[in-house]
C-alpha cells in the first residue's frame, strides 16, 4: 500500500482556536502606563523616539531578530589555525542588528549625552520596550551606560574614552577603539572564590614606574560581553583593591594580554557571551584612587541595579501581554478565557504586579534625573535603586512563570517567547548584587546615609491620606525602617539581617502602593492594596479578592493590543 500524500495527511483537520501571533503592536503605545509616566516624569521630549522604538520592536522581523540570536548562540574563537591566540567571540549578525538598533537610539547614552530633565526616564523606557523583545543584548549597553559614570573619576582617560563610548554608531569589528566609530565597556568583578565579596579577589595588579599604568595579572569567572572594547574590573593593588580602565588593545595598538578560556553554558540569557578570562599581564590603567575600587565603581554598579529591575519590569510586561493576548483569542468550555472568572483573576493579578513594576522603575529612574539638584533624591535614588532591584528581579520570575502557564502547553514550547522569558528572569537577581546581598545593602545605607530613611518615607507617604490600608501599613514600615536604623548604627546584629528581607519586602510593597495610588486607575490600586498591603491576597498570583473591578483592571491592557 502507498503511503498517503502529503496533501491528504494536511487534511486530516483543521486548525482551530488557536491565537494569532502577537506582532504588528506598538509596544509603547499598547503600554498606557509607559506613555502617561513619560508625560509626568518631564521626558515628552522623548515621546517620538518611544513611539518609533516601540513600533520597530512589535515587528515580525525585529522579533525574529531575539529568537535568532538565542537560537545561534555566540561561538569563542581562542586560537587562529596557526595557534596564535585570537580571542574574539563570534555573534550571530541577529545579534548585531539588535546592537545597532539600541545604540542608535542611544540606550547607552542618553543622559549623558543630553543631560535635560527626564533623560534616565527616556533611557530608562526605552530599555524596558527592549527588553519585551531581547533582553541578552542589554548586557553590554547596560555596562557600556553604566561604566561613564565611574569613568568620569578619571578625567584625561574619560576625555579620550568618552567620545567613543556615546558615540550612537555601533561598530563591532575587533580593532583597537582609536581606529572605530563607537566603543562597548564592560565590567569584571567576580572571580572564582567569591562575586559578592569582592574583597577576597586575587587578582594582582603592578604599578609600572610613576605612571598610573599597572600590569595585571589574574582572572576573572564571569565577563559578560567579552568583545565590548575595554572592561573596568578590580584587582589588589599594593593599596588595597582597586578599580582599572582594561582594553582589549594595549595604547601601542597591540592585543592586550585579556584570554577568553570558554564560554559559559548558561540556563538563559543565551545570545550573551559570558566568559571566564585570564589577565596575563594585561595592560591597564589606574581609575580613582588607589585602594578605593569599590567606592570608584559603585556608581556603575548602581545604574546597573537600575538596569536589572528595568529588565525585571521590561520581562513582566511582556509576560503578561503574551498571556492577555492569548486569552483573548483562547476558547475553553464555551467561553474565551479571558471571560472565565478564574483565569479574570490571573490575568488582573498579573497585570497589577506589572504596572506595580513599571511605576517603581520610573520613579527611581527619575530620582537618577533629579538627584543633582536634591539632597532628598539623591538619597532616594541611593536605597530605592537598590529596594527596586531585589523586589522586581524577585518578582520577575514567579510572575512570567504564571503568566506561561496562562498559554498553556504553547507556553512551554520554545517557539512562544515564553521560555526565553522564564530563563532570562532569574539572572536579574544574581547579578549586581544577588538578593541577600542587596537586602544587606539597604540596611548599610539606612545606617550610613539617614537621609534615605526621610527619603523613603516621604515618597510613602505622598500615596498615604488617600487609602486607610497604605496608612496602616506605611505606618508599620516607617517604624520598621527606623527600628533597623538604629540597630545598625548600634551595631547590627545577626536579628537585624536576618529581617532584611522581610524590611526590603515591605518597603517596596509600600513604595508601589503609594505610586499606585496616585498615579494609576483606582481598579489597579484598589486590587493592589487589597492583595498586598491589606492582606487579602494569597500566595499565587490569581487569588485577588472577589469584588474588585476586573474588568476594568483587564481592559488596561486587553484593550490596547
Ligand atoms: C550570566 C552571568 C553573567 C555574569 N556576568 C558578569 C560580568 O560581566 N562581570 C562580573 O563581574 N560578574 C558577572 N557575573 C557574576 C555575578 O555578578 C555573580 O555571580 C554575583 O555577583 C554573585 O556572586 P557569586 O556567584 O560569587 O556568589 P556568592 O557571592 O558566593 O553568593 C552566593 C549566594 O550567597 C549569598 N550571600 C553572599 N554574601 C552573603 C551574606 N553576607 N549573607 C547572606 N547571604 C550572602 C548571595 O546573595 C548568593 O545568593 C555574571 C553572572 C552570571 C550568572
Amino acid at each position: 500500500m502507498n503511503p498517503p500524500e502529503v496533501s491528504e495527511t494536511s487534511k486530516t483537520h483543521e486548525v482551530l482556536n488557536q491565537p494569532p501571533p502577537l506582532t504588528g503592536y506598538n509596544l509603547y503605545l499598547s503600554d498606557p502606563t509607559l506613555v502617561e509616566a513619560i508625560q509626568r516624569e518631564g521626558a515628552a521630549w522623548a515621546d517620538p523616539q518611544l513611539r518609533a522604538l516601540g513600533h520597530l520592536l512589535g515587528t515580525e522581523e525585529v522579533q525574529r531578530w531575539g529568537f535568532d540570536a538565542n537560537e545561534h548562540e555566540p561561538v569563542l574563537h581562542t586560537h587562529d589555525r596557526f595557534g596564535n591566540r585570537r580571542d574574539e567571540v563570534e555573534f550571530h549578525p541577529a545579534w548585531h542588528n539588535l546592537m545597532r538598533v539600541s545604540i542608535e537610539n542611544r540606550m547607552h547614552s542618553l543622559p549623558w549625552v543630553e543631560p535635560r530633565k527626564g533623560a534616565h526616564v527616556a533611557r530608562t523606557a526605552l530599555l524596558l520596550l527592549a527588553a519585551q523583545n531581547e533582553l541578552g543584548h542589554t548586557c553590554p549597553v547596560s555596562m557600556t551606560f553604566s561604566a561613564v559614570a565611574a569613568l568620569r573619576a578619571e578625567p584625561e582617560l574619560a576625555a579620550e574614552w568618552e567620545p567613543r563610548i556615546l558615540s550612537a554608531k555601533y561598530d563591532p569589528r575587533f580593532r583597537p577603539a582609536a581606529e572605530k566609530l563607537g566603543a562597548l565597556v564592560g565590567m569584571g568583578m567576580t572571580e572564582k572564590q567569591g562575586g559578592s565579596d569582592v574583597r577576597a579577589n586575587t587578582t594582582r595588579a603592578e604599578r609600572i614606574g610613576n605612571t598610573r599604568d599597572y600590569v595585571i595579572t589574574g582572572h576573572k569567572w564571569f565577563c559578560s560581553a567579552p568583545m565590548c572594547d575595554a572592561f573596568l574590573i578590580l584587582a589588589q593593588a599594593p593599596r588595597g583593591l582597586s578599580c582599572f580602565f582594561l582594553p582589549r588593545w594595549t595604547p601601542a595598538g597591540e592585543r592586550n594580554a585579556f584570554h577568553i578560556q570558554r564560554l559559559k553554558r548558561k540556563m538563559g540569557n543565551r545570545s550573551n557571551a559570558s566568559s571566564e578570562v585570564e589577565f596575563a599581564g594585561a595592560w591597564a590603567w589606574l581609575v580613582g584612587e588607589e585602594g578605593r575600587g569599590v567606592q570608584t565603581i559603585i556608581e556603575m554598579v548602581n545604574c546597573t541595579r537600575l538596569d536589572c529591575a528595568a529588565a525585571s519590569a521590561g520581562l513582566m510586561r511582556q509576560a503578561v501581554v503574551q498571556a492577555v493576548h492569548h486569552a483573548r483569542h483562547r476558547k475553553a468550555f464555551g467561553k474565551l478565557l479571558i471571560e472565565q472568572p478564574l483565569m479574570q483573576d490571573v490575568l488582573a493579578d498579573l497585570i497589577v504586579e506589572s504596572e506595580a513594576a513599571t511605576l517603581l522603575m520610573l520613579r527611581v529612574a527619575s530620582a537618577f534625573d533629579t538627584r543633582s539638584s536634591s539632597e532628598q533624591e539623591r538619597s532616594f535614588a541611593r536605597i530605592a535603586t537598590a529596594i527596586a532591584k531585589f523586589w522586581l528581579c524577585k518578582r520577575a520570575t514567579s510572575h512570567v512563570g504564571e503568566a506561561l502557564e496562562c498559554l498553556g502547553g504553547n507556553g512551554y514550547v520554545e517557539e512562544s517567547i515564553m521560555p526565553r522569558l522564564y530563563r532570562e528572569a532569574p539572572l536579574y537577581s544574581i547579578w549586581e548584587g544577588s538578593g541577600n546581598v542587596i537586602c544587606l545593602d539597604v540596611l548599610r545605607t539606612l545606617a550610613k546615609e539617614p537621609g534615605s530613611l526621610d527619603a523613603l518615607i516621604q515618597e510613602i507617604r505622598l500615596g498615604a491620606g488617600v487609602d486607610s490600608r497604605l496608612n496602616a501599613f506605611a505606618s508599620e514600615v516607617e517604624s520598621s525602617l527606623g527600628k533597623h536604623a538604629q540597630q545598625i548604627v548600634q551595631g547590627g546584629g545577626s536579628d537585624s539581617e536576618r529581617d532584611a528581607r522581610r524590611l526590603v519586602e515591605k518597603t517596596a510593597l509600600a513604595l508601589q502602593a503609594s505610586l499606585l495610588l496616585r498615579h494609576s486607575s483606582s481598579a489597579i490600586a484598589d486590587a493592589f492594596c487589597a492583595s498586598r498591603i491589606g492582606r487579602d491576597g494569597g500566595h499565587t498570583f490569581g487569588t485577588l479578592p472577589v469584588g474588585l473591578d476586573f474588568q476594568r483592571i483587564l481592559d488596561r491592557v486587553s484593550s490596547n493590543l
